[in-house]
């Protein structure tokens, strides 16, 4: 599985290539982050370190996930 990460923020998000959705949250991602520096690669290279981007505001029945690993 591979991701689209910044490097700067430390954030990612997975890439689903069949998913239209994730496509434009992509999009999104890579508006957000155009000043800085993104990378792809395989989400195991990163999860560790890298926490998710995804927390929308949009209730869309999704249980909080919230992966903070606050190790700094
Ligand atoms: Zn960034």
């Amino acid at each position: 599985m591979r991701a689209r990460a910044c490097i700067k923020c430390r954030e990612y998000i997975v890439i689903h290539p069949n998913n239209p959705l994730n496509q434009t949250e992509i999009n999104m991602f890579e508006k957000n982050h155009h000043q800085h520096t993104l990378i792809t690669v395989n989400l195991n290279e990163i999860r560790e370190e890298y926490q998710s981007s995804k927390r929308n505001g949009k209730g869309n029945g999704d249980s909080k996930q919230e992966e903070l690993n606050s190790h700094a």
